[in-house]
């Protein structure tokens, strides 16, 4: 239900509860469908006319725009004409456009049947794709006499599951080509036993829904093996649900495909458009576009911040054009902006630095998603290829360039170029206008965006090792690059996730004695405590014991023996360790 109705309602509560009789509203909503019967015998069985009020508004505020309108209807026809006056002003506007968008489209039959399939639900905020999803539909409709693949496929979050979903949501189709029902199963990257899990308990849901249409047929135990899986799931398809469609969600190897290769009919998304290569059976694929049309785009935003599209701030139009109309990340701005509707210019400032990480920080949603998207998609490219995509972080935003620039980049030979180029387009880790010859290549600029932050990483990593070598006697006077990397480097370490070696860094004497000559001891101090929970919590208390008993000397000029100074501490410190080998090896020196 939309907040000025919710709140209207919150507000008229208590003269509402004073005056209606619930049960002589409840036959209206019921027969305008927004109430269940259940719901009206928990209502009745209130032992007061009063009770029973404060219940019905209870659930009404849980309830959506329809329910409040019918609710008002109901006041009206009981001849509560003063309670209805109440909520007129706030009564929700359903205008087609406004229905499309927010309620969940088809029959009751296809409700019921997408949701007993486990097929998800529309987002709360969406729009409607119509070219793409009658392009999905109509390859669906191949599938109405024989069984075969329909493969979607796409960058990470353009919106390929919500696209999927979709396409079902249509009495017709279900009707005329899946009678059997749907079945959604999410894959996601799994191995091979998360895999026989998922095929368990679909089995399990197809068993029990059959069972419950049919009481005689059995509940069998679950199949051991992926071999016997495929085979009761061949099985079931066949005999129990024939002309169902299987929806698999996010496939992204063809080995977990082939376990699906039994002759039925199934719909996959996926980032990687070859993978159906390796099943049998008639195919068909649809491309979603990686990015929403612009007036698409600032609908999502308006029906966030709950404007219409004409009215929204001029950013909203630069937002869109900086995310290139990428649902989910409109969806993400959208959701911020819900949350914090003053934000426009901050939103779109926070985009056009990419900070992304900020956006992600300061939202309640799971759009860690992107990045981890992206991240997974690179990780299933074989190493060679990795690195390959990695060096593209050198190509420029918006720019497109011919195959023989990377054939440069990558010194490799043309052919062996095409060969690259045409698996990581496969995988929508890059993209490929065919409107030019020779084909021309180009990111996504959130794909760019991705691997700069990956390399800025692995620069780091870099940076630290060229510079390790430095830092082991003091610094140069005046050398502010030196001192830098001894005051920074703990922190570019546990940044770069290089655990051990921080923990060799932190944990000799050597770095011990040299920082604390050039920084003092408080600095010390302090690295152990803001590595704390990375560090080994033994060891760690060894130095910073260490450093509180001697912090004092530490601070003297000359700088005291460190070696002498360590040796006092008991024997089972490594501290006592690293200074007893030390003196060892200076007498052996003489
Ligand atoms: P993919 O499967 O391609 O990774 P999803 O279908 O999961 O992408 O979509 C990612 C997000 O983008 C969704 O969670 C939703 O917020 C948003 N989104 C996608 N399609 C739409 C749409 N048609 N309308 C509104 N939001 C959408």
């Amino acid at each position: 239900m939309e907040e000025g109705a919710r709140s209207c309602l919150l507000q008229s509560r208590s003269s509402l509860e004073q005056d209606i009789r619930a049960s002589y509203l409840m036959d209206h909503m019921i027969s305008d469908g927004v109430l269940t019967g259940d719901e009206e015998d928990r209502i009745r069985s209130k032992p007061t006319r009063r009770e029973q009020a404060v219940a019905l508004l209870e659930l009404l505020l849980r309830k959506d725009n329809q329910a409040y309108i019918s609710f008002y209807n109901a006041l009206v026809r009981e001849s509560y004409g003063d309670l209805a006056s109440l909520l007129h002003n706030s009564l929700p506007l359903v205008s087609p456009e406004a229905e499309k968008s927010f309620s969940d489209g088809g029959t009751r039959y296809v409700q019921a049947v997408l949701s007993e399939g486990g097929v998800p639900q529309r987002p709360v905020v969406f729009v409607s794709r119509p070219a793409l999803m009658n392009r999905v539909r109509e390859k669906l409709y191949r599938l109405q006499k024989e069984p075969g693949w329909v493969t979607v496929f796409g960058m990470a979050g353009s919106g390929k599951s919500v696209l999927a979903a979709e396409a079902v949501r249509d009495h017709a189709l279900i009707t005329e080509c899946f009678p059997g029902g749907v079945h959604w199963l999410s894959i996601g990257q799994l191995d091979r036993s998360d895999l026989l899990v998922r095929i368990q308990s679909l089995c399990f849901r197809l068993e029990q829904q059959s069972q419950e249409k049919d009481p005689s047929s059995s509940l069998h135990r679950p199949p051991g093996s992926l071999e016997e899986a495929k085979e009761r799931l061949r099985f079931l398809m066949l005999r129990r649900y024939p002309r169902s469609l299987l929806i698999l969600d996010d496939i992204w190897d063809s080995s977990v495909l082939k376990a699906f290769d039994i002759q039925c009919r199934v719909l996959l998304t996926t980032r990687d458009r070859s993978l159906a290569d390796c099943v049998s059976g008639p195919k068909s694929e649809v491309a979603v576009e990686s990015g929403l049309e612009e007036g698409q785009a600032l609908e999502i935003l308006a029906l966030y911040v709950n404007r219409k599209p004409q009215r929204l701030p001029e950013q909203a139009r630069s937002i869109v054009r900086e995310c290139k109309g990428s649902p989910l990340v409109v969806s993400l701005i959208g959701a911020l902006l819900r949350e914090f509707p003053d934000r426009w210019a901050y939103y779109l400032h926070t985009l056009q630095q990419k900070k992304f990480k900020r956006i992600r920080k300061s939202s309640s949603y799971d759009y860690d998603a992107l990045d981890q998207a992206m991240a997974a998609s690179i990780q299933v490219l074989s190493e060679e290829h990795r690195e390959l995509y990695i060096d593209l972080t050198v190509l420029e935003k918006d720019v497109k360039v011919p195959a023989k620039v990377l054939s440069v980049l990558w010194d490799l030979e043309p052919e062996e170029v095409e060969d690259v180029l045409q698996d990581f387009v496969n995988k929508s880790l890059l993209f490929r206008d065919c409107h030019h010859r020779p084909y021309l290549y180009y990111l996504h600029d959130l794909q760019l965006d991705f691997l700069a932050e990956m390399n800025r990483s692995g620069l780091e990593v870099g940076l630290i090792h060229s510079n390790q070598w430095r830092l082991k006697g003091p610094p140069t006077s005046g050398d502010e690059e030196c001192l830098y990397w001894f005051r920074f480097l703990t922190y570019h370490m546990a940044k770069a996730n290089l655990t051990q070696e921080l923990y060799s860094l932190m944990f000799s004497l050597d770095w011990v004695r040299t920082k604390a000559q050039i920084m003092g001891p408080a600095h010390l101090i302090n690295d152990y405590l803001e590595y704390s929970t990375i560090l080994d919590k033994e060891v760690r208390g060894h130095f910073q014991e260490f450093l509180s008993l001697n912090g004092h000397q530490l601070e003297q000029r000359p700088f005291p023996d460190v070696v002498q100074l360590a040796l006092s501490q008991p024997d089972s410190s490594e501290v006592y360790r690293q200074a007893l080998l030390q003196a060892q090896e200076r007498a052996t020196r003489g």
